[in-house]
């Protein structure tokens, strides 16, 4: 095994210990569809606010067929108060029509069909895949994994489909879906973006950007 992967298990271990060891995503759902819905919604957009509209819009929209047959405009109503609404209706608009005619009206449960889908990306299609399926096909990459990810080390990169490879050499397949939950909890907990708050990390003693272990080494 090599040195990345003990130090991930280390990483794991932890971060299971303090955050949880079976992860959810905080959007609320009740079927794959309404998890894509939501995924597509959240886009620069926080969880919390996504699941203050997500009901209404369900209620008045229930199911794929009904989003099928609207016009984007239909769901204005419902999801103004979420950024950047007038492209993410589009693009629910458009995979729901797409699911009903090339996929039968079922959400597709693969990476590369989901990729296809007018709206959903790479992150998105891990999202529904391993939260709406229980299937770690890969690891969905947002900001939060991308900055810790960085930080402790395992990847150098920006680039989500780098960062995931990396992480995926290094996790077991069967965390995929628990190292992006995980680490998304430590992102918005003591690891964020805008600052890093190590005194109160798990990890401070083994991280490389902890500044805890700076200050100890400082002081030793
Ligand atoms: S020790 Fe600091 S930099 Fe490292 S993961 Fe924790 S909060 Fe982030």
């Amino acid at each position: 095994m090599s040195y990345n992967a003990n130090f991930a298990g280390i990483v794991l271990r932890r971060l299971k210990r303090r955050y949880g060891n079976q992860m959810r995503t905080s959007l609320d759902h009740t079927n794959p569809w309404q998890l894509l819905v939501a995924t597509i919604l959240s886009a620069q957009t926080q969880d919390a606010r996504v699941n203050v509209v997500t009901p209404g819009l369900f209620r008045r929209f229930n199911g794929v067929d009904k989003f099928a047959r609207s016009r984007p405009a239909d769901l204005y109503p419902y999801i103004k108060s979420i950024g950047l609404y007038k492209g993410k209706a589009r693009s629910i608009v458009g995979a729901a029509r797409a699911i009903v005619e090339e996929h039968g009206g079922l959400v597709p449960k693969s990476i590369a069909e989901l990729d296809r889908l007018p709206g959903v990306g790479r992150k998105t299609a891990n999202v529904v895949l391993s939260n709406g399926f229980g299937i770690n096909d890969g690891i969905a990459i947002d900001t939060h994994c991308t900055v810790v990810a960085n930080r402790l080390g395992l990847t150098r990169s920006r680039h989500p489909e780098v960062i995931e490879r990396d992480l995926m050499r290094v996790f077991d397949h069967n965390e995929w879906s628990n190292v992006s939950l995980l680490f998304i909890a430590l992102g918005r907990d003591v690891c964020t973006k805008r600052a890093k708050h190590c005194e109160g990390c798990v990890l401070n003693d083994v991280c490389p950007s902890s500044t805890v272990r700076r200050d100890r080494a400082r002081t030793r």
